[in-house]
């Protein structure tokens, strides 16, 4: 095994110093698809990053780029029949550009895991009782605490001696007041069934309300952010003084804004309806408001690009369905304005917030009285850096702040494991 750089470290004597433990790997585990990222936390750099999708069918494959190494991207088609093969054949990717696991400048491997609960406040070194908690809350992490679990398990027999760590998406948000967590529904009930807000991407809202400090000159103890994430999935948070005080999503991603093919928050009764009158099935209710509302619903499309695209040719459906995306937009900056009192930063992430220009205008618009307002040009302009978009001398900053949820994985990973090293 050869380190792919050399080391910066000039030893004192003949003796070879062994070079700084400074690499994580970061994995994100789902049902059929493994997505990774090697960086390095010494300078911040990422090193590699690639996915294997399809895990378990007969076309899997396996995309890996060398972001260190430089040269393109390498395609692998084939089988790959599970998380072991999937991590075997990432590993022999990276092995093949000098940047094996079994390599001494791997530190840690750091692991998304979706639902911590309440319990897992931070990340957190697996082991055998972090395993059997994460394990406990499947009931209400069914479609991904499953897949993060064998993620971390095949990664644990691959690299028995590194540590794990655990990152949770839910972690973030264990700081909300019970006034903003608790549904207002039986306390007995709610407690034995484990019913509260969550919230999820908390990854992407802790690493985006820090960047929006930064972009702002402050630490983030002094800045209140509103952080809209706007992807597929889409969530709003309120973070106060680096700690989040509200956020949208619920016991699970569903609750909240309009999504790409979620329905966000409606009137509970409808699920009643529509098993009493509609004859639809627990099943049949949870398809529907998880894979076939929100845009996709209200107008075939979930990809904003395209309903842009319609709306310019006059489609009167395309644009009823951004509209309503819109209205709930707003009604949450409103709302966490109000939760907050104070707004430093309105911050958008995430491929909606990131790219799409218009939804920026139209979410702020008309709320000049709050303080918001986009600068048209600065609007337009695109990249992948943190930028304002408010006017000058606004009274509050609006700014697009690209996320980057496997360098704050790997950061807080780094924090908790790296330091000894
Ligand atoms: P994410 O879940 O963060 O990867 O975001 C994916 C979504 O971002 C897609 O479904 C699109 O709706 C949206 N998106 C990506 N690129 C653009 C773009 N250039 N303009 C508008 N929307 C975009």
């Amino acid at each position: 095994m050869s380190p792919s750089h050399p080391s910066p470290a000039t030893a004192p004597s003949d003796e070879p110093r062994p070079a700084p433990s400074t690499r994580v790997l970061v994995l994100n585990s789902g049902s059929s698809s493994v997505k990774y990222q090697l960086l390095d936390m010494g300078d911040g750099s990422r090193l590699a990053a690639g996915l294997v999708e399809r895990i378990g069918e007969r076309t899997s494959l396996l995309r890996h780029t060398p972001l260190a190494a430089g040269g393109g991207t390498r395609e692998r088609t084939g089988p790959v029949a599970d998380h072991d093969a999937a991590l075997k054949a990432m590993a022999e990717e990276l092995a093949a550009d000098g940047l094996g696991l079994d390599s001494p400048e791997l530190v840690a491997i750091g692991h998304r895991v979706v639902h911590g609960g309440k319990r897992f406040t931070e990340p957190t070194v697996v082991d055998d009782r972090v395993l059997a908690e994460i394990e406990r809350l499947i009931p209400v992490a069914p479609l991904h605490n499953p897949a993060n679990l064998t993620g971390i398990r095949t990664a644990m027999a691959l690299r028995p001696d590194l540590p794990q760590v655990a990152v949770f998406d839910t972690a973030f948000h264990t700081t909300m007041p019970e006034a903003a967590a608790r549904y207002a529904i039986d306390v007995k009930t709610a407690d034995e069934h484990r019913i509260r807000r969550y919230g999820f991407h908390g990854t992407s809202h802790a690493y985006v309300s820090r960047a929006t400090a930064r972009l702002l000159g402050r630490a983030p103890e002094e800045v209140n952010v509103i952080v809209l994430h706007l992807g597929n999935g889409a969530s709003a948070s309120a973070v106060r003084g680096g700690r989040c005080v509200d956020t949208s999503m619920g016991l699970t991603p569903l609750e909240g804004l309009v999504m790409g093919t979620r329905s966000g928050d409606m009137d509970p009764a409808v699920i009643f309806h529509l098993m009493r009158v509609g004859g639809m099935s627990a099943d049949d209710i949870d398809t529907l408001l998880n894979k076939k509302s929100g845009l996709v619903g209200l107008c075939g499309d979930n990809d904003m690009r395209e309903i842009r695209r319609r709306i310019d040719e006059g489609d009167e459906q395309a644009k009823l369905a951004f509209d309503i995306y819109i209205h709930r937009l707003k009604k949450y900056i409103g709302a966490y304005y109000a939760v907050l009192g104070r707004v430093d930063a309105v911050a958008f992430t995430a491929g909606v917030g990131e790219n799409a220009a218009p939804v920026r205008e139209a979410a702020v618009a008309g709320l000049e009285g709050l303080g918001l307002a986009v600068d048209g040009e600065r609007n337009a302009v695109r990249g992948g850096e943190p930028r304002l978009i408010s006017p000058e001398g606004a009274r509050v900053a609006v700014a697009v702040v690209p996320t980057d949820e496997e360098m704050e994985i790997a950061r807080q990973t780094y924090a908790l494991v790296g330091k000894n090293n």
